[in-house]
């Protein structure tokens, strides 16, 4: 995932997965005298919770001396997550969320100069992830994702998931232990039913059945090396509107944003 000369932007939200996974590569990369870290943080506009994320992000970036870099959606797309939800379009706010917070992160990280940007999914998500793409109907969406996502065209900046492997209770332990003081309090749209429900069953066969989210992850990974490389890659254009790379004329974004302001 790392190379000795690289310039992480970590995705720090204040959570307690971003503030361990930052917690972790500072201590790396006090090894490596050649890398650098980057925090950067995503302000999506959320009354009431997001302020306190921010708080707790730039604490910790102050006393582990790293870098931060904060953007907004406000100031990138002239909207925010809370007017999102309350526009009620077809997906629910955490899809547009996600969207939005990927094209976010890769802005912030491609002003701070990073070659990798690092986020901080632990196993529990990328389990939940990989039956939500089953239930949405698109699984070769499993292939296009993982725990190291170097795009061959060179188009969008490899990313890397750390804590892929790492059982959420286990990075909670490790926050816990660490004394790290991170956001507790949910996101008052977080409420994306499938995933809840996906996360409920998931636990359920976890206490019945062991090791149901490792073997979850380890059949994408079988999926991914024996069908990846055959699935032809899409041809990159600029989106019309913002210039990123898209398949289609618009990226998923500005149709998204496109959506809001109908
Ligand atoms: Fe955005 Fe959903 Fe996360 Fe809230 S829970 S910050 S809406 S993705
Ligand atoms: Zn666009």
């Amino acid at each position: 995932m790392l190379e000795y000369n690289d310039h992480i932007a970590v995705a720090l939200s204040g959570g307690k997965d971003s503030l361990t996974l930052l917690h972790l590569l500072v201590k790396l990369e006090a090894r490596f005298p050649r890398t650098d870290l980057t925090a950067v943080c995503v302000d999506e506009g959320i009354d009431g919770y997001r302020d306190e994320a921010l708080r707790l992000a730039n604490n910790a970036c102050t006393e582990l001396g790293v870098k931060q870099l904060v953007v907004s959606y406000r100031e990138l797309f002239g909207t925010t997550t809370d007017q999102i939800a309350h526009a009620k379009l077809s997906q629910t706010p955490c899809a547009s969320c996600g969207v939005l917070r990927r094209k976010a992160i890769n802005k912030a990280a491609t002003i701070a100069g990073a070659t990798k940007i690092a986020t901080a999914h632990n196993l529990d998500d990328e389990a939940q992830t990989v039956l939500l793409n089953m239930l949405h109907g698109d699984p070769l969406r499993i292939t296009r994702s993982g725990p190291v996502l170097k795009d061959p065209r060179g188009k969008f900046m490899p990313r890397i998931k750390p804590l892929c492997d790492i059982p959420e209770k286990e990075v909670m332990l490790y926050a816990y232990l660490t004394g790290l003081d991170f956001q507790s309090v949910a996101c008052p749209h977080g409420h994306e039913a499938l995933r809840n429900d996906i996360r409920a069953f998931l636990n359920q066969m976890e206490v019945k059945h062991p090791g149901t989210k490792f073997t979850l992850l380890r059949s994408a990974e079988r999926l991914r090396t024996q069908m990846g490389s055959q699935l032809p890659l899409s041809e990159l254009h600029e989106c019309i509107r913002c210039g990123d790379p898209t398949p289609h004329e618009l990226c998923e974004a500005c149709v998204m944003l496109e959506a809001v302001a109908a």
